[in-house]
């Protein structure tokens, strides 16, 4: 038995295929565009000891945040004091609440975040400038050379840069 046309619109991709996002993470591969998705946001993450999923700490003004942690210890920056999550926990931001995962552990962590609805562009940054003396908001920019940088939107002045 073949499976009807009208379901032929599922999407399968092998994680490690998936090319990989210059970024604070060592490895972050986008699978949300690898799968077509158009509600979710997926993104697969592996961080060394020291690394964070994001820029800084930040909020999605419309979307709300899950992550699967696989492997590792993940600790949280929130709005409530450091919360860590260990692999075989879940976590949930709700839109319009702050945090960062860091991997503050001696093991690498692996994890899935998710991010629903869909919605481009819905991140607020806060990252510490040294130049405004205090975390300020920020953006993130490419460069001419094809790299990122991140800015700080009160001084312009470039406080992070990813190959
Ligand atoms: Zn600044």
């Amino acid at each position: 038995m073949g499976v009807p046309a009208a379901l032929g619109d599922m999407e399968k991709v092998r994680i490690d295929d998936v090319k990989g996002r210059p970024g604070p993470a060592a490895v972050a591969r986008p699978l949300t565009d690898a799968l077509g998705a158009s509600d979710v946001a997926l993104n697969y993450y592996e961080l060394a000891p020291g690394e964070s999923f994001a820029y800084g700490y930040h909020r999605h003004e419309r979307q709300e945040e899950l992550f699967v942690v696989q492997q590792g210890t993940v600790t949280f920056e929130t709005e409530s004091g450091d919360v860590p999550v260990e692999g075989g926990e879940v976590v949930r931001f709700a839109p319009g609440e702050f945090q960062r995962g860091v991997n503050e552990g001696d093991e690498r962590v692996v994890a899935l975040a998710l991010g629903a609805p869909l919605v481009r562009g819905d991140t607020e940054i806060r990252r510490q400038c040294d130049d405004c003396g205090e975390r300020t908001r920020h953006t993130v920019k490419r460069a001419d050379d094809g790299g990122t940088l991140v800015c700080c939107l009160d001084c312009e002045a470039v406080t992070g840069r990813f190959e």
